[in-house]
């Protein structure tokens, strides 16, 4: 019988716990800041950066939205981000992706200062991972690292099997889980017999994109299951990359979707952007 991982709650704790922390730098007069960039109208990306900004009001961190139009000329957006890089009162700027396809999303992520990159995208803060020296965390996998120590699931010595090589997810995921000293498996689409080496992870991580990717025979009995997918069901409901259903009675452990990975992706943003606001302060009490 499995018990549900639970995101929204560890989650809380987190923001509980940041709440203080940015009281505690606001009595030594900083005031943390996050900007946020979105270019054009795309009605998701909208959404994620109002959710954002009501976080960041939740635990006290000040948010200055850059609401660009769709036209944006690259030179425009570069600009944009080299006057937030040498603002003193924001400490962690974030561009919401995706940006209209004639801008070049690489160029723009590199412009950032490293030391504000709070989505931690920036080839130094890439490197930073490999290293395993990370200063700023990419948000999903340190959310995931997160739940996983909250709720004292060991790593050190486990398989864990991560499904999914993306930048923002698998391959930093992979990263952090061997810095804890896991023994670390990353499939993709190329993987050859994905099943017979999923139900050899202690703990699973799936981060595919396809809804219900992950079915019962392909984990096994007391696993740890974490879905980050975020997909639509055949109704138009929000699922993840596992089959929830059938695969919760074999995990020990399972994140739902939604409730899972989500809200803790959502805390790690502000804790970078806390950690950002430290280090350019030289605050480390
Ligand atoms: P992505 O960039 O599209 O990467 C998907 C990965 O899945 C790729 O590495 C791909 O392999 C692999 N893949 C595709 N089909 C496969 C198959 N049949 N067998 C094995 N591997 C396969 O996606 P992403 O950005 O990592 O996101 C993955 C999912 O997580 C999406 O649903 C996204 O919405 C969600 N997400 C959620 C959060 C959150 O906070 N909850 C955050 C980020 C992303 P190849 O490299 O070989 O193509």
């Amino acid at each position: 019988m499995s018990a549900a991982l639970n995101g929204k709650k560890i989650s809380l704790a987190v923001l509980e716990n940041l709440k203080l922390e940015t009281a505690a730098l606001k009595a030594q007069g900083v005031e943390a800041g996050l900007a946020v960039i979105i270019v054009g109208d795309d009605p998701a990306s909208r959404v994620y950066v109002d959710n954002k900004k009501k976080d960041c009001a939740l635990v006290g961190i000040r948010s200055f939205e850059y609401a660009l139009p769709g036209d944006t000329t690259q030179e425009e957006l570069i600009n944009l981000v080299k006057d937030l890089n040498a603002r003193e009162d924001i400490h962690g700027i974030i561009c919401q992706l995706p940006i209209p396809k004639h801008l070049d999303e690489k160029a723009v992520l590199n412009t950032i200062d490293p030391s504000k990159d709070v989505d931690a995208f920036h080839p130094v803060n890439v490197g930073h991972i490999m290293l395993g020296d990370c200063l700023l965390l990419p948000c999903t996998p340190a959310g995931i690292m997160e739940m996983l120590k909250t709720e004292g699931v060991a790593i050190e010595g486990k398989h864990c099997v991560v499904i999914g090589r993306s930048n923002i997810v698998g391959k930093p995921m992979a990263m952090l889980m061997l810095k804890e000293n896991a023994t670390v498996t990353l499939c993709h689409s190329k993987t050859i017999n994905l099943p017979q080496i999923t139900r050899q992870a202690d703990i699973l991580v799936a981060a595919v994109g396809r809804a219900k990717f992950v079915t019962a025979d392909m984990v096994k009995e007391g696993a740890v299951v974490i879905d980050v997918g975020m997909n639509r069901d055949d109704n138009g409901k929000l699922c993840g990359d596992v089959d929830y259903e059938a695969v919760s009675p074999k995990a020990s452990l399972i994140t739902p979707v939604p409730g899972g990975v989500g809200p803790m992706t959502r805390a790690m943003l502000l804790k970078n952007t806390v950690t950002a606001a430290r280090r350019q302060n030289n605050i480390f009490n």
